[in-house]
């Protein structure tokens, strides 16, 4: 099957909005849905909203009206991608330090599957590099069929997870057949925010006069980490957070790395984890993650850690969107505001996050347990032998 995978949106996205009205109306399946925390940092604009409107109530609100049974947060999953992948980061980086000559890195970041799609492509010899983590959305899903559907005494095929992405990729992400069990996909359907703007607008909801509801619980609940995930330097910045806690075991006073913010396509920046440095390299545009990678291959990298987001700008630029039709201002006003939502989290660090605590107590045990490997990390396929092969 062919779908679009076009991160900029230059092609047009398969409309899915039929596929999550035909299972809001099966009265046998409990409809779930997850939003990406990039999708609240611009919904508004397609209601007519100043770029940078925090809109993420009013999104909850509408879903709920919508007639989804359980409203939940991405971020709750990013939460948990920082745990596996600080975590992975954290084993690899000392093993290297250790000497051991089996460990690679840099570590990429996983979470971006236009990216993903573009190194199993383009370099292939380097798939050993990236975190196993899988992104937040495959995660979620994974979550949500086994330890949610438990909690509600259903069985996985019962639930039908519907995810809201700023994204066109996440529709390709979640046929991947690695990410489904006897051919039930982890996320069943993907839409875009425009495609929720729509299925917002059919239904004759007006958006601009929804009073804020909250998240359901426990998948609803979320860190600050969690949230800025939606730009570029944002998952770098969360894994940080925490794996600073985890190595230096010491309390982090400040958690805005400003050194890892900007829109610059390709970034810089050394983090100081208690006097081990650590060199963090990030690039948003396949462009400028090329260039880094070209040093990667050569062994000429500095870095410890490079985050790669496809879009420009990362999420909040990503082509399922209201058109931004390469305004920068644009991108930089919905930047602001993921960082406001960020700002304005009780808690800012995904490790503190409580539901996250009860999910490994209660299910996973811990990060990088057997469990979490076997729901929570993927592997990646060399496309360029497949297509040699075929
Ligand atoms: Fe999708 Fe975000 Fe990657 Fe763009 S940067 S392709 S929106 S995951």
């Amino acid at each position: 099957q062919c779908v679009a995978v076009c991160p900029t949106g230059a092609l047009t996205e398969r409309d899915y909005t039929w596929k999550v009205i035909e299972a809001l109306v099966d009265p046998q399946k409990t409809v779930v849905v997850q939003t990406a925390p990039a999708v609240r940092a611009a919904l508004g604009e397609a209601f007519g909203m100043e770029p940078g409107t925090l809109v993420t109530g009013k999104m909850v609100s509408a879903l709920k009206k919508l007639g989804f049974d359980y409203v939940f947060d991405t971020d709750f999953a990013a939460d948990l991608t920082i745990m596996e992948e600080g975590t992975e980061f954290l084993d690899r980086l000392t093993r290297y330090l250790d000497g051991d000559k089996s460990v690679k890195l840099p570590i990429l970041t996983s979470c971006c599957p236009a990216w993903v799609k573009f190194f199993e492509h383009q370099f292939p010899e380097m798939i050993d590099i990236p975190s196993t983590a899988k992104s937040p959305q495959q995660m979620f899903g994974a979550i949500a069929k086994s330890y949610f559907a438990k909690k509600l005494n259903k069985k996985r095929e019962d639930l039908v997870v519907v995810s809201v992405m700023p994204c066109l990729a996440k529709k390709y992400e979640c046929t991947r057949e690695e990410f489904a069990i006897n051919g039930d996909a982890d996320v069943n359907v993907s839409i875009t925010t425009r495609e929720l703007a729509r299925l917002i607008r059919n239904a004759n909801i007006d958006f601009a006069s929804l009073d804020d509801e909250d998240f359901d619980q426990p998948l609803g609940e979320s860190t600050g980490a969690g949230v800025i995930f939606g730009t570029t330097g944002g998952v770098i910045e969360a894994a940080v957070r925490t794996a600073y806690e985890l190595h230096t075991g010491k309390h982090l006073e400040k958690v805005e790395f400003e050194e890892l913010r900007g829109m610059e396509g390709l970034r810089k920046a050394t983090v100081d984890f208690d006097g081990m440095k650590l060199n963090i390299g990030i690039a948003h545009g396949l462009g400028n993650a090329r260039k880094l990678l070209e040093d990667v291959r050569a062994g000429k990298s500095e870095f410890h850690a490079i985050e790669i987001m496809a879009c420009p700008g990362g999420c909040i630029g990503g082509g399922g969107q209201p058109y931004h039709h390469g305004n920068v201002d644009i991108l930089k006003k919905r930047q602001k505001a993921i960082y406001r939502e960020d700002a304005g989290k009780a808690i800012r660090k995904s490790h503190e996050n409580p539901f996250i605590q009860e999910l490994y107590s209660e299910f996973l045990g811990r990060p990088l347990s057997d469990l979490s490997h076997e729901l929570l990390h993927t592997h990646y396929f060399n496309r360029k032998k497949l297509s040699e092969i075929e």
